[in-house]
């Protein structure tokens, strides 16, 4: 017998399903779409195809989403021409942080190049992602359907299908679980008698409130996006980006444990006024709000660890947020779904359909091994903050921590550290480059570390030019 039975339903041979129409999901199901004849995307919301809209699927929309180099280069492999096509509709690429107003927990970002970036609205992103990735014949989207479990073979070796709450189930050779947080896998797999993953979980209990401004173009201001990082002494930050080509901003405040930022509109002025430095403050004090503010607060690094399960059934994975979640701050999520996508791709390139569903163990450890840099940096940076629930760093960890902060000292203003520092940050170049010889040498040569927790000053590429020299 075929590991994968599908026998009593040969329509489903040739047929791949994704739950969950995210990022991940849509990625997997393009991948998907080269090996199998019919790839049904499965989604539980019925998302708008006019124009890009807000759905309660994707909650995170409404905070900030930055997407690094290397998932604009992959997503762009998969879609070829979305880049433009985001860009036509008012995305905008800029290089982080020469372009960006960034206080680093040691100072400005001073002119240095870091890394391309993609903004754009989440809610733009995944509506224009969703009409590429629709566009292939072999893609279908199954939208307002709510997955409730997956079917299985009897003698339980593999999974044939997937049960909804509406409707009869859908069998398929191959499915992948891409329903981000919320995904219910590890109960699925328990009712098909398998045993439930053990979980790593970093909880540095920071939450995002975020609103929308009208801000008009001002010929004085040189930066086009601004971040005031936190810090352990002073855990409190924001970002402040364009929005799809107009005058709508959004604001993001960021904090951790009672530094958590409030939504009430003089309260959100307050935080924003007591950031380590004043400018996101000077930016919003006179701006108009379009919406009100609205809070994030489950944002913990959580990884299911299905990759160590000593039984997997086949024909079944678990991709993007559903096997692995970053604390957002450090804006990884997309990329690292991009790179399990590509893992997907090279895994399945030479498999013909039917030999899928026995790789499926192979592909899960495969995809996972994708996440392990962007874990390693949130979940080290997490642990530098006091309330942090997590495994304690060990010595190693400790290490590479203060050796950290000191790369960042020298990113600053050294363009040698930044390059390699953002290569490492957009996940293009592994973290190595950064103990190469010729870094660590110029890392540790750069005394200044970081001491004082305000800076008002703009630095000098980005100053008003009232403020400039012969002003
Ligand atoms: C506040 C916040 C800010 C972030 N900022 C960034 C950033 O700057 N940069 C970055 O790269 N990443 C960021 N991320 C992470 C990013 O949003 C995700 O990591 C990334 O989109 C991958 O998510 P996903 O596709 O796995 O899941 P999701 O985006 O959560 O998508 C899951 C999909 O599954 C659907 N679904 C759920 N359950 C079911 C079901 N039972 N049946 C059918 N459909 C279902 C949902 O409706 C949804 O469409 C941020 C996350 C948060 C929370």
């Amino acid at each position: 017998m075929s590991d994968d039975d599908t026998d009593n339903h040969p329509e489903a041979h040739d047929h791949a399903v994704v739950l969950g129409a995210g990022i991940a999901g849509m990625l997997a199901a393009r991948v998907l779409a080269d090996r199998f004849a019919r790839v049904t995307l499965v989604e539980k919301d019925e998302p708008a195809e006019a124009a890009p809209s807000f759905r309660p699927g994707i909650p995170q929309s409404r905070h900030v989403h930055v997407l690094w180099s290397r998932g604009i280069r992959l997503i762009e492999e998969l879609l070829p021409g979305v880049t433009e096509k985001l860009r036509a509709r008012g995305a905008a690429l800029l290089n982080s942080p020469r372009d960006f107003l960034w206080l680093s927990p040691a100072d400005w970002f001073d002119g240095v190049d870091g890394s391309e970036i993609l903004l754009a609205s989440r809610e733009l992103l995944d509506w224009t992602l969703r009409r590429e990735v629709l566009r292939h014949e072999r893609i279908r989207l199954r939208a307002g359907s709510l997955a409730t479990g997956l079917v299985g073979r009897p003698d339980g070796r593999s999974v044939t299908g997937v049960e909804f709450r509406d409707g009869d189930p859908l069998a398929a050779r191959f499915v992948v679980d891409a329903t981000g947080r919320t995904s219910r896998a590890p109960a699925w797999l328990a009712a098909l008698g398998f045993p439930t993953p053990e979980t790593t979980r970093y909880d540095s209990h920071l939450g995002y409130s975020s609103r929308y401004f009208e801000i008009l173009p001002d010929p004085e201001r040189r930066w086009q996006g601004l971040y005031i990082q936190g810090r352990p002494d002073l855990p409190r930050g924001a970002v402040l980006i364009p929005q799809d080509g107009e005058d709508r901003w959004l604001a993001t405040l960021i904090g951790n444990g009672e530094h958590a930022p409030p939504t009430g509109d003089e309260e959100f002025l307050d935080f924003a006024r007591s950031l380590r430095s004043p400018v996101l403050h000077d930016a919003l004090r006179d701006a108009k709000p379009l919406s009100p503010a609205t809070a994030f607060r489950s944002t913990a690094n959580e990884w299911r660890h299905y990759e160590r399960l000593d039984r997997w059934p086949a024909g079944f994975v678990v991709l993007g947020d559903a096997a692995c979640r970053f604390n957002p701050v450090y804006g990884h999520g997309m990329t690292v779904a991009a790179l399990v996508a590509d893992a997907l791709r090279k895994e399945i390139a030479d498999l013909a359909p039917r030999d899928v569903p026995a790789a499926a163990r192979r592909i899960q450890r495969r995809a996972i091994a994708e996440a392990e840099v962007a874990w390693q940096i949130a979940t080290s940076e997490d642990m530098r903050y006091p309330g942090t629930e997590g495994p304690p760093p060990d010595r190693a960890t400790k290490v590479l921590q203060g050796y950290m902060a000191r790369v960042m000292v020298g990113a600053n203003a050294d363009q040698a550290i930044a390059g390699r520092f953002f290569g490492v940050l957009s996940l293009t170049a592994p973290p190595t480059t950064l103990l190469s010889p010729g870094t660590v040498v110029r890392v540790l040569s750069k005394w200044r570390l970081p001491t004082s927790p305000t800076a008002d000053a703009y630095p000098p590429h980005h100053a008003p030019p009232a403020a400039g020299p012969g002003s």
